[in-house]
């Protein structure tokens, strides 16, 4: 049975799903993906910048979802909801309410196909809608697919199928190898993580092409489509590629990425902000409420209007309590020290936003 499937594409204000939307232009212009952007009302300016500049670079409308249209603020209209209870990591109503349900809501019962930016240089999945209806593909990553279609293309039950597959399309001189590790079942010795490996460095080309026909007959989005361009796609995006995106298309990095040097007791640091959404989101770090009050005082100052009858945006201090002149020196120092600690590892970007990326699973829709 053929059914129209949609192509959409979050743009949440961070760099990432902004490369994305560049990278998808340039490299699958057959492809007619619909942008959106899901409005808190509580967004950084840069954030509304870049969505401007990606219109006129992508030659398209990014669709604005807002979650209330008929309240003027939609944060404001679920706080009052939720009786001044400030969402947090534990409670994370704003990102169901402001985010995920107005992208639910557009989409409705449409197939459709929902491309996320999370990098090959990073080892998570993103916080995405778990609709049967939409269907998450990631192409940053070597492959694309995410981990529940990979969960069942490797289980142990469904080897015989996959290895059927193979043999129509994969390489006959490597027919053996396939067998090998198809064959060999998923053991404490033998983990998912090295078996996806040994495939994908056979081909990730062919790879694809045995999911994407093994899906046909599961009931997946991707199943009512004939053909898909991006099987082909072995590509792999990290960090420094996604700058060079921002780059090649003319785009300006939102300014909130920008290092801004600070001093503290004659030892120098730089601080900014790691990543995009509200300006008062509770994942952001110490510091990047300490940047928050120096750099934009006006917007910490709306923050701590929200600070009320014993709720704060975070579990220790209240902003009140953050911004006092010894607890700044101490989180400046701290910062740097964590920080010179990171940089002795390894890291891929030397960029601060990328050092401190966040390890947590997080929001496609607020931060990719
Ligand atoms: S950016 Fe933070 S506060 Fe805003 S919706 Fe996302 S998780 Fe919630």
């Amino acid at each position: 049975m053929s059914r129209k499937v949609r192509h959409v594409l979050g743009i949440s204000g961070g760099k990432d799903s902004a490369a994305l939307a560049m990278y998808m232009k340039t490299h699958h212009p057959e492809i007619d993906i619909e942008y959106y952007f899901s409005d808190t009302g509580k967004e950084l300016n840069e954030t509304y910048e870049l969505i401007e500049e990606l219109e006129s670079v992508l030659g398209k409308t990014i669709i604005h979802l807002e979650s209330n249209l008929s309240h003027k603020n939609p944060f404001d209209h679920y706080l009052d909801i939720y009786n001044g209870f400030l969402p947090s990591s534990m409670a994370r109503w704003c990102t169901q309410k402001l985010k995920l349900e107005p992208f639910e809501r557009w989409i409705g019962d449409d197939l459709a196909i929902s491309y996320v930016g999370i990098r090959d240089d990073e080892d998570r999945e993103g916080y995405v809608s778990t609709k049967p209806n939409i269907q998450s593909i990631f192409p940053f990553r070597k492959h694309i697919w995410s981990i529940e279609v990979l969960n069942k293309i490797l289980h142990n039950t469904n080897r015989e199928r996959v290895m059927d597959l193979y043999r129509k399309y994969g390489s006959p001189e490597l027919m053996n190898r396939y067998s090998e590790i198809i064959g060999e079942p998923l053991t404490s010795k033998y983990l998912f993580s090295q078996k996806l490996k040994d495939l994908l460095h056979l081909s990730i080309s062919k790879f694809n092409y045995v999911v994407f026909e093994f899906l046909k007959s599961e009931n997946y989005p991707i199943s009512y489509l004939k053909e898909y361009s991006l099987l082909n796609n072995e590509d792999s995006v990290d960090i420094n590629k996604v700058y060079q995106l921002f780059k090649e298309n003319g785009v300006k990095v939102p300014g909130y990425y920008d290092e801004i040097e600070f001093e503290i007791n004659g030892i120098k640091g730089v601080y900014n902000r790691s990543r995009s959404g509200c300006y008062f989101c509770f994942f952001q770090r110490k510091i990047e409420w300490i940047w928050l009050y120096e750099r934009h005082p006006d917007l910490f100052a709306k923050a701590q209007e929200y600070e009320k009858e014993g709720y704060s945006w975070m579990d220790n201090e209240t902003l009140a309590e953050i911004i006092q002149p010894d607890r700044i020196a101490q989180i400046k120092l701290d910062y740097i020290a964590t920080l010179q600690k990171k940089l002795n590892g390894k890291n891929k970007s030397n960029r601060l936003v990328d050092i401190l990326a966040d390890e947590n699973e997080i929001c496609a829709n607020c931060f990719i």
